[in-house]
């Protein structure tokens, strides 16, 4: 038997054990949840978030991990953490990256049971954090026990990074991250944010878009003005209509050099896409929004390959006027347009926003404002790269199926953060499922797919030592 056969029977070996012994603690894990998920760790207000850190800590120290608190001016405190033991292979390093902060849970009436006492109905737990992003990260420390029960030690070093600010957009993450860079080195990252699709695979994902939000603002006179004048007195909303006009034509953006730095789908990830297209789930979809087909009429893998390579410019606010009665006659002083673009690698998003503003010039609306609000840089690590087809080849062990290979999240995140400043690849899986609802009323994964969930992170902690052998994520 070469080292490659005996390597996967080795695998597939652990594999048993590790799944029998996630299976047999599912009451104690689903419980354990209910119990983290039970206490609000709500950053935007500050809702209980110091008296969860202690909580997290008595978790960490349960699953054998020594950890720090990272104190941050300004915000809550990061937590770092890595595991005490590991009986083979000191130098591979394994990171995770996850938060313990929630979003408010927003109308209480819209819960079918309370937000902070998670319950379980029909094989699902409810609760906020469930998904994003308590459950992900007590899978991955149940996970350790796991494979230590199994197989009597952790085959690699695991470390976790744990976020306070993730729901307000981590504006520290990169300061902490660059000051404790060394602590954070590792072969490679596991981020928060995977699912299960519609047809039940799990995704796999490799990136997120970046994102450039931006404020025109077009003024007329300094007042609002008897809309009997409109002949001889300017309407800034029409003068925005027709800058915003210039901005996008049918499905291209129209800004000077917008598409220059776009990366292309390479065949590879094109061909991942391409791999777990369900038709039949794509038309449910339409049905459910009420839509009769997709945006250009996009169909099959092109709809999946629009959602994850290409940029986007979305309005997602319009105002003029008065919105408590806008048949107030009048013609109104400002106009304003509020403008998202989604981006995907190399575009940058100062470079966009200096484009547009370019753009605007250009064509005489130079007196149009335009005010950055937010952006955020693309992340995509390579389809090809040894650490992705070990994820994948551990998915492949823990859910029995295929996994869908998403090069990028049609959203955006501090992934390239961990990317720019660690500059390993980072792969992001999950435990919820594409009717998780993350951040809205009820709240809830199905416990089929934590457990899952757990085993797939367990999968990639036995296959870690074989990171960096030719082939063998592949052949597992
Ligand atoms: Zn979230």
């Amino acid at each position: 038997m070469d080292t490659n056969c005996r390597q996967q029977e080795e695998f597939r070996n652990a594999m048993a054990k590790v799944a029998t012994y996630i299976d047999e603690k599912k009451g104690q894990f689903v419980d354990e949840l209910q119990t983290l998920c039970s206490y609000p760790s709500i950053s935007r207000d500050g809702e209980g978030m110091d008296s969860f850190l202690p909580v997290l800590e008595d978790f960490l120290t349960r699953y054998d991990c020594r950890h720090q608190v990272i104190p941050v001016r300004g915000t809550y405190p990061y937590v770092f953490a890595e595991t005490r033991d590991c009986s083979q292979h000191e130098d591979v390093r394994l990171l995770n990256y996850l938060h313990y902060d929630v979003v408010p849970p927003g109308p209480l009436e819209e819960w079918n049971s309370p937000p902070f006492d998670p319950e379980i109905r029909d094989g699902c737990i409810y609760g906020r954090g469930v998904a994003d992003d308590k459950g992900p990260l007590l899978a991955r420390l149940q996970a350790l026990e796991a494979v230590r029960a199994a197989t009597g030690g952790l085959p690699v070093r695991v470390k976790f990074f744990i976020d306070s600010e993730e729901e307000v957009g981590s504006p520290h993450l990169r300061k902490v991250m660059r000051a404790n860079r060394e602590l954070l080195e590792a072969d490679a990252c596991v981020w928060e944010n995977g699912f299960k699709d519609e047809s039940g695979n799990p995704v796999v994902r490799l990136g997120t878009k970046g994102s450039l939000r931006v404020s025109l603002t077009c003024r007329g006179a300094n007042a609002d003005l008897h809309s009997g004048y409109a002949s001889i007195y300017p309407n800034p909303a029409w003068r925005l209509i027709e800058a915003l006009k210039t901005i996008r034509s049918g499905d291209k953006v129209l800004v000077d050099g917008f598409y220059d730095t776009v990366r292309q789908l390479t065949k590879d990830e094109a061909e991942a896409l391409a791999t777990t297209v369900d038709p039949g789930a794509q038309e449910k979809e339409l049905e459910k929004l009420g839509l009769p087909e997709y945006e250009r009429g996009l169909q099959g893998a092109d709809v999946l390959k629009a959602l994850v390579g290409e940029p986007t410019c979305n309005i997602t606010g319009l105002t003029c006027g008065d919105p408590d009665d806008p048949t107030r006659p009048v013609i109104p002083h400002v106009a304003r347009a509020f403008l998202e673009f989604r981006l995907v690698p190399d575009q940058d998003p100062t470079e966009i926003a200096a484009a547009l503003q370019a753009h605007l010039a250009d064509r005489g609306y130079d007196d149009i404002e335009l005010d950055t609000l937010g952006k955020s840089w693309p992340s995509r690590t390579q389809v090809q790269s040894s650490f992705v087809q070990l994820v994948k080849s551990a998915a492949r062990a823990a859910y029995g199926r295929e996994p869908a290979i998403h090069p990028s999240s049609p959203g955006s995140g501090p992934q390239y953060v961990g990317e720019q400043v660690l500059q390993i690849p980072i792969v992001a899986i999950g435990v919820g499922h594409r009717h998780s609802r993350q951040h809205g009323p009820n709240e809830n994964i199905r416990i089929a797919d934590y457990l899952e969930g757990i085993k797939h992170f367990a999968a990639i902690l036995l296959l870690m030592p074989h990171l960096h052998d030719q082939d063998a994520g592949r052949n597992a």
